[in-house]
């Protein structure tokens, strides 16, 4: 089979080796390239990969630390819209490779450009303030050059309300890219009526006019981890470990959050399993690989799932891929590069930089 048809393909030497000589081949590499070498990992990537990252964390964290390395190489074990953030964010003279090409978002494929267009012309049609877009970290490069091209921004999980909050003060109306959930979340944790909400299904798309007294439209995107979840879960949960803290990540649909103790971002998760107290019992819904890593990192604790949920795009990236792409940096060749076309970049720019400076 051709090299372009197998998705995360590596020589077949790479296929043969055993744990032990990947990870050989990964430390000397590390050492032979020192400061030369950045490694970012996500905190949804496996553990044999987040043992070599240099830094670990969310897309937010990561995509600073992309632009803040003075590494020649960057090596992001992510999906691709985070390494396509850190290629808009890092210097020309710095080359980003993801170690397995082919990992994307499913949610941050779920809206392209074009459809976007359609949709701000159409709801600028309806509207009498400026309709500004915001997406969520979590999207495509395009997506990103057509926010920042029509005066919007990026945001994440953590600061998704003070972008909304902007928006707002700006006397705008938001159309929110591409997670229905985190939109809708935000919207109603900021108090705000349902009817303020409305839902784009770019598959089908509505008619426009229903939108009229919305102040913000949501896309129809969405997560397969997180909207795997169910209410029963949280039920189960709550009748086997009935003093155990529910959190959840807010890329879940609403009810999940109504039922559950706590919402919030990565890092919130994080920060909240670290300051429970010592014997507390905190079931978290967000991607298992993460869950699993706090339970190890915090023995004093329980952490445990709500249900076992992977993210396979996250999980594609192995070991051999990692040390595939760092061999070939020693021998002088670079596999697995990510460009984003400057034009795109500049806009995309735009966008990230004013969650910069707000969020
Ligand atoms: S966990 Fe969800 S949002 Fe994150 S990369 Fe996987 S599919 Fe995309």
């Amino acid at each position: 089979m051709s090299r372009e048809r197998r998705i995360g393909w590596v020589p077949q030497e790479y296929n043969e080796m055993t744990p032990g000589e990947l990870a050989q081949r990964v430390d000397f590499a590390k050492r032979r390239l020192g400061s030369r070498l950045t490694i970012l990992g996500h905190h949804y990537q496996r553990d044999e990969i987040i043992r070599y990252a240099d830094y670990r964390g969310d897309s937010l964290e990561l995509s600073r630390r992309a632009a803040s390395t003075d590494s020649e190489f960057i090596v992001f074990c992510g999906v691709n819209f985070m390494a396509e953030t850190a290629a808009v964010l890092c210097s020309p003279e710095q080359v980003v490779i993801q170690p397995v090409e082919e990992a994307l978002c499913p949610m941050a494929e779920m809206a392209g450009r074009h459809q976007a267009v359609a949709t701000y012309e159409a709801l600028s049609s309806v509207w009498d303030e400026p309709v500004i877009p915001i997406t969520y970290q979590n999207s495509t490069a395009d997506i990103k050059a057509f926010v920042g091209e029509q005066g919007g921004a990026v945001c994440t999980s953590s600061n998704a309300r003070a972008l909304f909050e902007w928006a707002f003060d700006q006397g705008g109306r938001i159309l929110f890219l591409p997670d229905e959930h985190l939109g809708t979340n935000t919207v109603l944790d900021m108090g705000m009526p349902e009817e303020a909400l409305g839902v784009w299904d770019p598959l089908h798309p509505p008619d426009p006019a229903t939108f009229a007294e919305a102040r913000v439209v949501v896309w129809k995107g969405f997560c397969w981890v997180h909207t795997g979840f169910a209410e029963e879960d949280v039920a189960q949960a709550r009748e086997q470990y009935p003093d155990a803290l529910v959190i959840v990540h807010p890329e879940c649909p609403r009810p999940i959050v109504v039922a559950s103790d706590a919402s919030g971002s990565t890092a919130r998760i994080i920060q909240v399993v670290e300051e429970a107290p010592e014997g507390a019992t905190i079931i978290v819904g967000t991607e298992c690989h993460l869950v699993d890593r706090l339970n190890d990192e915090h023995p004093d604790k329980l952490v445990l799932p709500l249900s076992r949920r992977a993210c396979g795009s996250m999980a594609m990236t192995q070991l051999k891929h990692l040390a595939y792409v760092l061999d070939g940096l020693i021998e002088g060749e670079t596999h697995n590069v990510v460009t984003v076309p400057e034009d795109v970049a500049r806009s995309a720019r735009l966008a990230l930089d004013k969650m910069l400076q707000i969020g």
